[in-house]
């Protein structure tokens, strides 16, 4: 079949990886004029890290990646007030864990296509009709071209949902929040593989020390500071950060002066996509545009490498007939049993020392506001549901 993704980002690269194995003609498109680089790192292990594993991608990624040892809380004055080791978490994950680039994620998913999928880039599909057993597709710059099924892999603020599905009020459930990050180079000090992070009462100023002398520092703060500001341009963005955080200490001051040299600061509001439907004619989401879980869930890469790993498979089972695969993907099966099976609160623990004295605090949130389904369940029970709902079993796909 004839296929084209729109977004070539870790959902899309992946799915043109499977579909080309199974011999299907592919095409991504991206709105980029490159593979976007910087950007925010993502923690990676469950359900991706497998899939990435069947593509042989592993080595690669962990050597991109970073071993963090320590998340460390600290106070106005840099000192430790708080944290953990991160060796738990990794032995849990049996070792099969790392934080990465999502640029550079996605990057080496993408160059594991070996330049063997057509790739348009700095284009965007803009149009989709779907008529006499196929699609045409409009894009932004090139020519129109028919197609038997279109995927969007755009991400968050998807192109194709809105076009075939409706606009994003319908589907995107704010949680309240806005998040920043930036890369700096040469910047002090450095905490190798320490994660630092310093707090005020709803925001957060987080900097991690990567390679190439360049740190990463990510800003989350509640929507009332944002005010009525629109964001649009890199100066409203850089504005923002600096009025929302203008009156927080540690090394907040000299981080926003080191933001005014920057030229790509990412911004967004942290949002989730609910829908009931991920297809809907020849045309289906895959990743964020289908159902982004927000950081504040964590492992959206690794669901939009499964969806992809899954929907391949599926495609490959049914041949040239799309509608059993595309069929398989309404939200609610695997997934509402899943959400159902852990309704109730998640209690967020977190110990401190105060002026030398234990301080615990906790928090409740309800899992549907947070709506993670697998940060509930082991990885063994996860696989266990998609096999339930013969999805991962019958995927099945080999490198
Ligand atoms: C701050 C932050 C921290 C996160 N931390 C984690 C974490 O620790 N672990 C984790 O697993 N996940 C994390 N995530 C989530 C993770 O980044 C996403 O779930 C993941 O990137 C989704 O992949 P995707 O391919 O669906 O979308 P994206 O990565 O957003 O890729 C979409 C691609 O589509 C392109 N595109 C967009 N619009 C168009 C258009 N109109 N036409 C053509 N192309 C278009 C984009 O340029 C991009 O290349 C985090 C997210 C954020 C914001």
């Amino acid at each position: 079949m004839r296929i084209v993704i729109n977004g070539a980002g870790i959902a899309g690269a992946t799915l043109a990886y499977w579909l080309r194995r199974s011999g299907h003609e592919v095409l991504l498109v991206e709105e980029a004029p490159h593979l976007r680089t910087g950007g925010y790192i993502v923690d990676f292990w469950g359900i991706g890290y497998d899939v990435a594993e069947r593509m042989g991608l592993i080595a690669r990624i962990r050597e991109l990646g970073y071993q963090v040892k320590e998340v460390r809380f600290v106070d106005d004055q840099g000192r430790k007030r708080g944290g953990f080791a991160t060796e738990a978490i990794v032995a849990q994950n049996a070792g099969r864990f790392t934080s990465v680039l999502r640029s550079d994620l996605a990057a080496t998913v993408y160059e594991a296509l070996d330049a063997d999928v057509e790739t348009i880039f700095a284009d965007s599909i803009t149009a989709v009709d779907e008529h006499d057993g196929h699609v045409t597709i409009g894009f932004a710059h090139a020519s129109p071209r028919d197609v038997d099924l279109v995927v969007g892999a755009d991400g968050l603020h998807s192109r194709i949902r809105a076009l075939a599905f409706g606009s994003d009020s319908t589907f995107a459930a704010p949680l309240g929040f806005h998040v920043a990050a930036f890369e700096v180079r040469g910047y002090r000090p450095r905490d190798e593989l320490v994660y630092v992070v310093h707090g005020k009462p709803g925001r957060q100023i987080s900097r991690f020390a990567m390679r190439d002398d360049t740190t990463l520092f990510l800003f989350v703060f509640r929507d009332e500071y944002l005010g009525s500001h629109a964001v649009v341009t890199e100066q409203d963005r850089k504005a923002a950060i600096a009025e929302t955080f203008s009156d927080v200490d540690w090394e907040c001051p000299r981080i926003l002066s080191a933001m005014e040299a920057v030229d790509d600061v990412y911004f967004d509001g942290v949002t989730q996509i609910r829908m009931d439907r991920w297809t809907k004619g020849r045309i289906a989401l895959i990743g964020d545009a289908a159902a982004c879980v927000s950081l504040l869930a964590g492992e959206g890469s690794g669901l939009a490498m499964a969806e992809a790993y899954v929907l391949a498979g599926e495609l490959r089972q049914c041949g040239d007939n799309y509608s059993p695969a595309f069929a398989l993907r309404t939200a609610p099966d695997a997934l509402s049993r899943t959400q159902a099976a852990c309704r109730g609160e998640v209690r967020v623990v977190v110990r401190t020392r105060d002026a030398g004295r234990p301080r615990v605090s906790q928090s409740r949130h309800r899992p549907d506001a947070i709506s993670n389904v697998r940060r509930s369940l082991s990885r063994p029970q996860f696989a266990r549901r998609y096999r339930d709902a013969q999805l991962l079993g019958r995927a099945g796909l080999k490198r």
